[in-house]
C-alpha cells in the first residue's frame, strides 16, 4: 500500500482485514509518518497549558521548548490561582472521586451546585452535566432522536454529534449554506416525527460562527427544532462571555444548548440546557449519564470559573486583544485566515504536503500549532490552526508572525 496519500480514515475499516491485520497495517502507516516527520498526533507535553511548553515528539527522545498554540484554554483558567484554590479545597472536603453513577448514589451536592450554577449562568431553569462535552453530545442526540426522526447537520459539526446521531436518520448540508439547509427542511416536511437542526456555535476548524438568527428563522418557518453546540464560543463570544447564543442574542429560542467545561472554563466535563422536562428525561433516560461514574469534586473549579467570567472580564479583553493582534499581523502579510471570529485562527494553505511542511518548519522554529487536514477538513483545505489564549503575550505572537514571514515563501513555492 502506498501511504503517501493515506489518512487515518482509511484504517477505520478495511473490509478484508480483521482487527489484528488492520492494526498491523496502521502500525506501518504510523512508522511511515514518523520516518517522514509527519506524525503530529499525541505529542507529549511536560508542562501545564500555558503559552510556553516543553513537548516531546513521538519517537524522539527529550523535550524541546516551544510556544504553544494548541490549547483550548482560551482564558487561561487552567492556571488561575482562584480556580486552583477552589479545586484544592473541594478535594480536601469531598475527596478525589465520586465513586458511583447517579443510578447507584453518585449524585453529590457539588454536582447539583454545578448544574444550578450552569443553568443560572445562562438564565435557564435546568441543566444536566456529563463527564465530557463529547459525551454530552453523543448521549443527548442518541437519547432524543430515534429511527422515526431526522437530524439535519451542518457538515462541519463535531464528531460527537455524528456519533450521537447514529441511531436516527441524518441529512447534512454544506457548511453554513442556508439555501441547502432550507432545501433539506422543505423536502423533509411531514416525513419524520421530530426534525432537529444541529449546528456548532463556533466551528472548531475554521473558528467561524453559525448564522444563528437566520438558522432560527428557518427552523421556525419549517417547524423544526434547533440544537447548538457552543463548545468554543462559551467564555469567548458575547458581551458577557455567554457564547454564540449571546453574540446573536437568541437566548430564549434555542431548544437545546450544549457546552463543555474543558475549553474556556479550564476543567473537564460537558453540559446540556433545555426545557426542565427534556433535562429530566435525559437524567433518567440517557445511559451515559445514569450508569457512568459522575465527575470528581474538582468540578467545583468550574463553578468558580463561571463566577470569574462575570467577575474578571479582563481575561476576555486580553484574549480579544491577542486575537486581533494576531489576525492583523497575518492579514498584513497576505495570509488567509478565512471567516474566523473566535480564538481559533486557521492559516489556510490548501495543499496537505505544504501544510505538513509548514507545521514542521514552525516546530523547528519553536512554535507548536496543529496542521489540520483531511478528514478533519476537505482534501484541498488543509491549514495550520492556531488557538489563541488570554495568557499569550504579544512577544509570543510576534515570534509566530516573524516565523511565518520567513517560511511563507518557502512553503508556497513548494510543489
Ligand atoms: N464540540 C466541539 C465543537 C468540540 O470542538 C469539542 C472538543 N474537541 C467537543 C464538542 C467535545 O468536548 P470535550 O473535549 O469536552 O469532550
Amino acid at each position: 500500500k502506498n501511504f503517501e496519500n493515506a489518512s487515518f480514515k482509511d484504517f477505520e475499516n478495511v473490509p478484508e482485514m480483521d482487527m489484528y491485520q488492520r492494526a498491523k497495517l496502521f502500525d506501518k502507516y504510523l512508522d511511515y509518518l514518523l520516518d517522514n516527520n509527519h506524525l503530529n498526533y499525541r505529542l507529549e507535553t511536560s508542562t501545564g497549558c500555558g503559552p510556553e511548553l516543553k513537548i516531546r515528539i513521538p519517537g524522539k527522545s527529550g523535550f524541546q521548548d516551544v510556544y504553544g498554540f494548541v490549547s483550548n484554554d482560551y482564558l487561561g483558567f487552567t492556571q488561575h490561582p482562584k480556580i486552583k484554590k477552589s479545586i484544592i479545597s473541594a478535594i480536601e472536603k469531598y475527596g478525589c472521586g465520586s465513586a458511583a453513577s447517579p443510578a447507584i448514589g453518585g449524585h453529590f451536592v457539588y454536582h447539583q451546585l454545578l448544574e444550578d450554577k450552569v443553568a443560572k449562568f445562562f438564565n435557564k431553569n435546568a441543566a444536566i452535566i456529563y463527564n465530557t462535552g463529547y459525551t454530552a453530545n453523543s448521549a443527548t442526540f442518541q437519547c432524543l432522536l430515534q429511527k422515526e426522526d431526522l437530524a439535519i447537520l451542518d457538515m462541519a459539526v463535531h464528531a460527537s454529534i455524528y456519533e450521537g446521531c447514529q441511531l436516527t436518520n441524518v441529512k447534512t448540508f454544506l457548511h453554513n449554506n442556508l439555501e441547502m439547509l432550507e432545501r433539506v427542511l422543505k423536502n423533509s416536511m411531514g416525513k419524520f416525527r421530530t426534525r432537529m437542526v444541529i449546528v456548532d456555535g463556533v466551528y472548531s476548524q475554521d473558528g467561524d460562527v453559525a448564522p444563528l438568527k437566520e438558522i432560527l428563522k428557518l427552523t421556525k418557518q419549517y417547524n423544526a427544532y434547533l440544537a447548538v453546540d457552543d463548545a468554543h464560543g462559551i467564555g469567548v463570544l458575547g458581551e458577557n462571555g455567554k457564547g454564540a447564543i449571546e453574540y446573536f442574542d437568541v437566548f430564549d429560542e434555542i431548544d437545546i444548548i450544549i457546552g463543555t467545561f474543558s475549553k474556556a472554563l479550564g476543567n473537564l466535563g460537558g453540559f446540556v440546557l433545555g426545557s426542565p422536562e427534556l433535562i429530566r428525561f435525559l437524567k433518567y433516560q440517557s445511559k451515559q449519564h445514569l450508569f457512568s461514574t459522575t465527575s470528581t469534586p474538582s468540578i467545583l473549579g468550574t463553578v468558580r470559573a463561571l463566577e470569574l467570567i462575570d467577575e474578571e472580564p479582563e481575561w476576555r479583553s486580553k484574549l480579544w486583544n491577542n486575537i486581533n493582534y494576531f489576525k492583523n499581523g497575518l492579514n498584513s502579510m497576505g495570509l488567509t485566515v478565512g471567516n474566523t471570529c473566535s480564538a481559533v485562527v486557521p492559516v489556510k494553505i490548501g495543499n496537505i504536503q505544504k501544510t505538513l511542511e509548514a507545521g514542521k518548519l514552525l516546530l523547528n522554529n519553536g512554535i507548536y500549532a496543529n496542521p489540520i487536514m483531511y478528514p478533519a477538513v476537505s482534501k484541498k483545505d488543509a491549514r495550520i490552526r492556531f488557538n489563541i489564549m488570554a495568557t499569550h503575550e504579544f512577544h509570543h505572537i510576534d515570534k509566530v508572525l516573524n516565523t511565518w514571514d520567513t517560511i511563507k515563501k518557502k512553503i508556497f513555492l513548494l510543489n
